[in-house]
């Protein structure tokens, strides 16, 4: 099928075009929004990723140009209006999962660099700078973690922790039966005031959209630790910040921003820095902040590839697929 793949990289480039298919794939770096989906006129589908914004404005082009699929190469679709979608004809498809252990491993990666003050450490040492003053970290066998959201990548999640020997609780309306020999399952509050450190794998939703909130941080221990590889709107960044600046927060290690979109996946090295709201997390010294790598490994890259031109396959053959949105 002729495809249009949007926002795309090398990385995905490489990755679609090493999965045998008979695919007519065309590649364009440009992020899809309203303006640009005319680019896609003639092309039955299209591939995107999180960073398009595949509002109703966008959609309703697609439609009058004959697109028919959207494709995600990602496991949220809280980019694209699905209703719009579905009222237009066209049909949505995602990556369910592709490799949790992906984003689970660099969360450990994350809570390890803040315990330990790795990236610091690492500049200092650059600078020629050996003094250990201000490096001293915690062991995380001492700490309580909570997992809030064990899906398929909290779960990861708790199993990758077990091994720390810490404290584990999780939280999710649906838990997962096996999990309870690993973890202890509480409700929201009692995760909230328990853990010293919690990392979020829940999708964004109306419900979990600022979860993470001035009331929700009340709760929360003083000097908690936040992890963020999720999506950024889980959490209200202004409550962090201020979180942040009276101590409440202790650390912070995101890989997701609320406004990332426009922001990350792309090089602004030379730009002035509009927001103002992320250049005030860069100044703290307990933040860490990674633009939206968290699922970037050859292997995961591989099962993207191979989920949506799988997708594509089925939609072509049947007008439906197993992980068209449903
Ligand atoms: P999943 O659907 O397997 O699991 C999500 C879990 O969250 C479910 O068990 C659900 O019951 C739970 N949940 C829903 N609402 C909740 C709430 N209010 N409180 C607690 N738990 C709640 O999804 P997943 O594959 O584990 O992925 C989780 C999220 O990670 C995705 O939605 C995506 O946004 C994000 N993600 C980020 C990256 C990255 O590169 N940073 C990569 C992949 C996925």
């Amino acid at each position: 099928m002729r495809t249009l793949v949007f926002s795309s990289r090398n990385y995905f480039k490489k990755a679609l075009t090493a999965v045998r298919s008979s695919h007519d794939l065309h590649f364009v770096e440009t992020r899809l929004d309203s303006l640009t989906a005319p680019l896609a006129y003639g092309y039955p589908a299209v591939v995107v990723f999180v960073s398009d914004r595949v509002d109703r404005a966008t959609l309703d082009i697609l439609a009058r140009g004959g697109t028919r699929l959207v494709a995600t190469l990602s496991t949220g679709y809280n980019h694209i209006d699905v209703p719009a979608a579905r009222e237009l004809g066209i049909t949505v498809a995602s990556v369910p999962s592709y490799s949790p252990h992906a984003v689970s491993e660099f969360t450990l990666g994350l809570i390890l660099s803040l315990a330990r003050h790795i990236p610091r450490a690492c500049q200092r040492v650059r600078d020629n700078n050996f003094e250990l003053e201000g490096l001293e970290g915690f062991e995380l066998k001492q700490k309580t973690i909570g997992v809030v959201g064990t899906g398929a990548i909290g779960q990861q999640v708790v199993r990758n922790l077990h091994g720390f020997g810490c404290r584990l609780l999780a939280y999710d309306p649906s838990p997962e039966p096996s999990l309870g020999q690993l973890a202890r399952y509480v409700s929201q509050s009692e995760i909230l005031r328990e853990s010293d450190i919690l990392t979020f794998h829940v999708p964004l939703l109306p419900a979990t959209r600022h979860l993470v909130n001035p009331s929700t941080l009340a709760e929360m221990k003083k000097g908690v630790i936040l992890i963020n590889t999720s999506r950024g709107a889980i959490f209200d960044t202004h409550a962090v910040i201020s979180g942040l600046k009276n101590g409440h927060i202790g650390g912070l290690a995101i890989d997701v921003y609320e406004e990332e979109a426009g922001l990350f996946f792309a090089d602004h090295s030379s730009d002035i820095l509009e927001d103002d709201i992320f250049a005030r997390l860069l100044t703290f010294p307990n933040v860490l902040v990674t633009g939206h790598q968290a699922f970037l490994t050859d292997h995961a890259l591989n099962k993207i590839a191979e989920t949506t031109l799988h997708s594509l396959t089925e939609f072509e053959a049947q007008g439906n697929c197993r992980f068209c949105v449903k």
